[in-house]
């Protein structure tokens, strides 16, 4: 196979070697539950991993609740939430990932939730003056993500979270796209204990660990129902043996992610504002859906006149891995939801394209891009609209 080019790393994210090394050192573990040499070792390992990412993430290790990914954190989350609550409203906007979206339909259709809509402006951010009414109307909870997994738009958090504590309502952030903080404006993480959320979602294969772990952030005190039943492990919230290996991968990951820091910030910055400025330069008529304060390395746009889908099989063709952004169905593409609540014209959305770069990305990545997007856009325009 010809040279690959990865730019999809909001998707996954290579595993970082401090990861690999540590999962595969751990996975012989047994099961943390036994009483004898064997269980005590597999405890130390679990039990090691979830102060490592206390501390990283500024909590407590009893407020980490391992799950098997952002999925599972965001449905524990909100139906936890909702479900261990007397209120009956979810407050979300509508740039959520499907993960906390779809639970909280769910919630609507079966357990008479009534979702509210967060109002968002043009660059999909909420607006925290225009949250809905949160005392008056029996808030249960309300759902704000850190970043946007589509466009990186770093979300207004912690003046969310000051509505929520004002009006006694508990608040869950999706960290999944931000290796687990609350973020401020200039990107940089912000500890748990002083994010204001009660949840917070996080999930290892976004930040170089492995695939099928993540954690759930569970302030000491929030009241919470449970969703998977069995043994009560993870403080009852998330019966089952726990995955030990992937947690100590997740803890190695982090550890890693946190160590670059401010320097893999701006390194990524660099690299996407190149990647933005070559692409402008090369083609014409693209609306940049990534606005700041943005994560560093996230680039959406749109080429209208072009399918979305033609443009990421070409680029692919072309050794280039970048994707739409948006989920498809049954093989069949939709228009983003998060562009659609943006206000950017449905025509416009289907020709979106999501670049995202990543811990190991390089020069060479945005280089690959802009040797082949002029042509790539030319002959999908060509092709036209389905
Ligand atoms: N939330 C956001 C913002 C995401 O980007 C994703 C994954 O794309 C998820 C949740 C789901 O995470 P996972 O793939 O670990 O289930």
């Amino acid at each position: 196979m010809s040279e690959r080019h990865y730019l999809d790393h909001a998707a996954t994210t290579h595993l970082r070697p401090e990861a690999r090394e540590a999962l595969i050192g751990a996975l012989g573990a047994g099961n943390p539950g036994g009483r004898y040499a064997s269980g005590r070792a597999a405890r130390a390992l679990l039990d090691d991993a979830r102060e490592r990412v206390a501390d990283l993430l500024g909590c407590e290790p009893v407020e980490v609740v391992f799950t098997s990914g952002g999925t599972e954190a965001d449905n524990l989350a909100v139906q936890g939430l909702y479900l261990a609550r007397s209120g009956s409203a979810i407050v979300a906007p509508p740039v959520e990932h499907e993960a906390v979206a779809r639970i909280a339909a769910h919630l609507a259709a079966e357990h008479w939730a009534e979702v509210l809509e967060a109002p968002v402006d043009a660059a999909g951010r909420v607006d925290p003056a225009r949250l809905p009414e949160l005392d008056r109307r029996g808030t249960a909870l309300v759902a704000c993500m850190a970043a946007n997994n589509e466009t990186g738009a770093i979300q207004p958090v912690a003046a969310v979270a000051e509505r929520c504590r004002a009006a006694g309502v508990p608040l869950h952030v999706d960290a999944v796209q931000t290796a687990g903080a609350v973020l401020d404006a200039s990107g940089a993480p912000t500890p748990f204990r002083d994010c204001g959320a009660a949840t917070l979602a996080l999930s290892a294969h976004k930040f170089g660990g492995p695939r099928g772990i993540g954690a759930l952030l569970v302030r000491r005190g929030a009241r919470l129902a449970a969703h998977v039943h069995g043994g009560g492990q993870e403080r009852g919230l998330r019966s089952g043996t726990p995955d030990v290996a992937g947690a100590v991968g997740l803890a190695a990951a982090l550890a890693a992610d946190r160590a670059e820091g401010e320097r893999r910030r701006r390194r990524l910055r660099a690299l996407r504002d190149r990647l933005r400025e070559g692409i402008l330069a090369t083609v014409d008529d693209v609306v940049v859906h990534t606005t700041e304060p943005a994560l560093p390395g996230h680039l959406h746009l749109s080429f209208p006149g072009a399918e979305g889908d033609s443009l990421t099989m070409l680029l692919d063709a072309a050794g280039v891995e970048c994707s739409t952004g948006s989920a498809c169905s049954a093989g069949v593409h939709r228009p983003s939801h998060v562009l659609l609540a943006m206000g950017v014209a449905e025509d416009v959305a289907r020709a979106a394209v999501r670049f995202t770069l990543g811990w190991d990305s390089a020069e060479a990545d945005v280089a690959a891009v802009l040797a082949v997007v002029g042509d790539t856009v030319s002959r999908a325009r060509a092709a036209g609209m389905a």
